[in-house]
C-alpha cells in the first residue's frame, strides 16, 4: 500500500492547496446529505456519479469503509464572477485534472482506490444514465455527498478551509485506499 509520505512526495508537483489524511472509522455517513441531493440538486437521477445511482445509504458505507484510509486534498480557483457558469465550469475542469494527475500518477491507476470529488460527473455531454451503462467508468468519478459524506466535517476536523474568500471556489477531492 501507498505511504503517506510517497502520497506527500507525489502530489508536491501539483497545485493543492491543503490536505490531510485521516482514518476512514472517522466517516459519518448523513442520511440528511441524501435528501438534499433528492430535493435540490438537478443531477438527483440523471447522472451514474449521483444518487440513486451510486446506491443506497448501506451500499455507499460499505463501499467507503471497505477502505481504511482516506486522503483529502483542495484546490482553489479564483475567478472574476462566481456566479458566472462559464468561469466556473472552466476552474473546474482545472480541479478535475489534477484529480486525475493525482489518482494515476499519485496513486497508480489500477490501485484499488476510490476516488470521490466535487460534482457531478460532466464526461459525457449526455450521460448515459439509465438507458447505458457508464461510458468512461475507469475516469468517473462520483460525488463526494453522493455517499452521504459532508466535506464540511471532514474540513472542520482536520483544519483545513472550507470557503477561502468572496469569488474563491474551493474544490475537494477524497481517496480512499
Ligand atoms: S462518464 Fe459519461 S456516462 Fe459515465 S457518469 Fe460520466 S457522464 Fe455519465
Amino acid at each position: 500500500m501507498i505511504s503517506r509520505e510517497e502520497i506527500e512526495k507525489g502530489i508536491a508537483k501539483y497545485p493543492i492547496f491543503e490536505y490531510a489524511f485521516f482514518n476512514t472509522d472517522e466517516l459519518n455517513f448523513y442520511p440528511n446529505v441524501r435528501k438534499i441531493c433528492e430535493a435540490q440538486c438537478p443531477q438527483y437521477g440523471n447522472s451514474w456519479s449521483c444518487p440513486p445511482a451510486v446506491g443506497t445509504l448501506e451500499e455507499c458505507r460499505q463501499r467507503c469503509t471497505n477502505y481504511k484510509n482516506a486522503f483529502i486534498f483542495s484546490t482553489i480557483s479564483e475567478v472574476k464572477d462566481i456566479l458566472n457558469m462559464e468561469e466556473m465550469l472552466g476552474a473546474r475542469h482545472e480541479h478535475t485534472d489534477i484529480v486525475q494527475a493525482v489518482h494515476r500518477e499519485v496513486f497508480g491507476k489500477d490501485a484499488d482506490v476510490l476516488v470521490l470529488t466535487a460534482e457531478s460527473c460532466e464526461i459525457c455531454d449526455v450521460c448515459a444514465y439509465p438507458d447505458a451503462r457508464c461510458k468512461y467508468p475507469e475516469k468517473m468519478y462520483p460525488c463526494i455527498e453522493s455517499q452521504t459524506i459532508l466535506v464540511t466535517e471532514i474540513c472542520e476536523n482536520h483544519n483545513m478551509t472550507f470557503l477561502n474568500g468572496h469569488n474563491v471556489v474551493t474544490w475537494f477531492c477524497l481517496i480512499l485506499y
